[in-house]
């Protein structure tokens, strides 16, 4: 059986990473959809930097728990046969283990040079001179994620899309389906005939093609998904 497996910053919570909509103390006033854009970062790309080094400093200090486990030994499991296509971009899937593994919206320890075009990681977490910048020639650098109103990558897409239509469970976990492209997937699985599954505290959009809900924290729930496989 295909199962492919789509996690939201809802399985980082219990690693004590702020989902967006929980998101905390000094960036409270601000909106994710205000900073994560290209405008807000040509507009003002020190603030912007400001605050990912602040998520990244949030993210350094966290570990894995054991929803992320459990989706390593889900994967050593069912072998070809899983994927797991992750929105966070706070590394933790690969930090725990996982191979069979899709960032669909990039990785905050990377960085891209708009001058230069240089990929690379990068882990700084504080800086007196802000924006960052390019360690081969200086110029502005960005951070590798897939910020709101931009493309995501294309390969990481098209193996979505067609996992999407030929698995035959899907599981979704701690995303709150609006963010698209990625909330339309449990859609296209649906229509392709499989089992959908989620695992959320709360009701979201991909609910109402929901076969089983379960209304858990992510750790538990992923217990009780590998007892009913
Ligand atoms: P979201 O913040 O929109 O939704 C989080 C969802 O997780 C909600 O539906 C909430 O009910 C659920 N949730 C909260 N605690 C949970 C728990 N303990 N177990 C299971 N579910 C729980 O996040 P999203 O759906 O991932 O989408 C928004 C965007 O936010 C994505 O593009 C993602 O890249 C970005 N983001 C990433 C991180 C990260 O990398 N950890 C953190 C915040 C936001
Ligand atoms: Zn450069």
């Amino acid at each position: 059986m295909k199962l492919l497996v789509l996690t939201g910053a809802g399985i980082s919570a219990e690693s004590g990473i702020p989902t967006f909509r929980g998101a905390q103390g000094l960036w409270k006033s601000f909106k994710p959809e205000e900073l994560a854009t290209p405008e807000a970062f040509r507009k003002n790309p020190a603030l912007v930097w400001e605050w990912y080094l602040w998520r990244r400093s949030v993210i350094a200090k966290a570990q894995p728990n054991e929803g992320h486990l459990k989706l390593v030994e889900l994967e050593k499991r069912f072998g070809d046969n899983f994927l797991l296509i992750t929105q966070n971009v706070d590394g933790l899937h690969q930090k725990a283990g996982s191979k069979r593994l899709v960032e669909l919206h990039g990785n905050i320890w990377k960085v891209r040079c708009l001058h230069c075009r240089a990929e690379y990681y990068d882990y700084t977490t504080e800086a007196k001179d802000l924006p960052l910048r390019c360690m081969y020639c200086g110029g502005l650098i960005r951070p590798g994620v897939v910020w709101f109103g931009e493309s995501l990558p294309e390969k990481a897409l098209e193996l979505a899309y067609k996992w999407a239509y030929e698995c035959e469970l899907f599981v979704s976990i701690g995303t709150s389906g609006v963010v698209y492209p990625a909330a339309e997937l449990p859609f296209i699985a649906k229509r392709h005939g499989a089992k959908v599954i989620e695992i959320n505290p709360e009701e979201t959009p991909i609910s109402s093609v929901a076969d089983v809900i379960i209304r858990e924290p992510a750790s538990s729930g992923i217990n009780r998904l590998t007892e009913m496989l």
